[in-house]
């Protein structure tokens, strides 16, 4: 699951300049679980929540993605002089902005729609059936807008099933290089920006705090696209990697203004950590304190949490296909989440 395989065969200097010791720096997705655990995590949220019809759509269009990673075709991937050239120019080797997409990712979009179009809600089955079929003029420049994080133009009732279905694609290339490389050496390791993903230099969703090796409650950052997972010091700003003036807030009362929550007696799962120095934020999910928590269904579960942060200004920095927030007005005004536009 991790690549302590890769490790292993790492010479000492690259163990030290990528991964600091006992914590690795990267974490693979399981191709056999990634959605599927997503999509219980999201189940179990619905339960109760007000948003639950929501969140229990979002669980079926994730094990939809579950499905297709593992139906996925073979694709083109990177050959080892596009890998050697991306790693010597500090680059992500399979840029979400610039990879040339198989249409293989159209394929997928269409098998998800299509699914999802049959036990929809009333409301939402006549977009989901035109996506099962929507052309690729339309689809290639819907990703395009996702991709470079552009909103004009953006169908924001499709954006969900589209960013899956990148997703689903981005989740499948990482991993297909990382089983092309077992034994072969690291495709992946760090690149000149350390606020973005190491493979398709994407941003992250949320950070998660794990137990990695040796050490306790290490912080990575969850990749937006393709669920890789990087390691990042605590107490640095993920956005601006400022150290000074960061602040961690949770809908726990008890928890507000407390400083990383590791020294406080505090039990939430989610928090806010805002940054004074840049105006971000971005949350952070802890295993420690549920071992279900993920990044993509708790960040979506706790959209009352960027009410409250964003009242005080900050932007968020976490980028969410299922739940896109307008710019710059983060939600609607009566505080409905916006995915009820659908
Ligand atoms: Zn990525
Ligand atoms: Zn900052």
């Amino acid at each position: 699951m991790t690549s302590s395989a890769t490790v292993r065969i790492m010479s000492p200097e690259e163990i030290a300049a990528r991964g600091g010791g006992e914590t690795p720096f990267l974490r693979f997705p399981e191709r056999t679980g990634v959605f599927a655990e997503r999509a219980m995590r999201l189940r179990q949220l619905a339960n109760g929540h007000a948003m639950g019809d929501y969140l229990a759509f979002m669980g079926d269009l994730t094990r939809e993605q579950q499905q297709a990673l593992q139906a996925m075709p073979a694709v083109p991937l990177p050959d080892a002089d596009t890998i050697d050239r991306a790693a010597r120019a500090g680059l992500p080797p399979l840029p979400a902005a610039d990879w040339p997409r198989d249409p293989a990712w159209r394929a997928l979009v269409h098998r998800i729609a299509a699914a999802l179009a049959e036990r929809a809600p009333d409301g939402a089955r006549a977009g989901l059936q035109q996506l099962a079929s929507a052309d690729e003029v339309y689809l290639e420049r819907q990703a395009d807008l996702l991709l470079n994080g552009l909103s004009t133009g953006l169908d924001l009732a499709a954006a969900p099933v589209v960013g899956a279905a990148l997703q689903t694609y981005w989740t499948h290339l990482l991993l297909s290089v990382h089983e092309q490389h077992q034994g072969q050496g690291a495709p992946f390791g760090r690149i000149d920006d350390p606020t973005v993903c190491p493979c398709c230099g994407s941003r992250p969703v949320a950070s998660i705090t794990r137990t990695a090796g040796e050490s306790l409650g290490q912080r990575y950052l969850h990749c937006s696209l393709c669920n890789l997972e990087w390691h990042m010091v605590r107490g640095q700003c993920p956005h601006c990697r400022g150290t000074q003036h960061l602040a961690y807030q949770s809908l726990d009362l008890a928890d507000a203004g407390g400083d990383d929550g590791s020294s406080r007696a505090t039990s939430a799962k989610v928090q806010a950590e805002t940054c004074e120095d840049c105006g971000h934020y971005l949350k952070i999910v802890h295993t420690d304190r549920d071992p279900f928590v993920d990044p993509v269904a708790d960040d979506l579960s706790s959209v009352t949490l960027d009410l409250l942060v964003s009242e005080t200004g900050l932007q968020r920095h976490g980028v969410n296909f299922m739940l896109l927030f307008g710019e710059p007005e983060p939600l609607l005004e009566d505080g409905s989440p916006p995915p009820g536009r659908r």
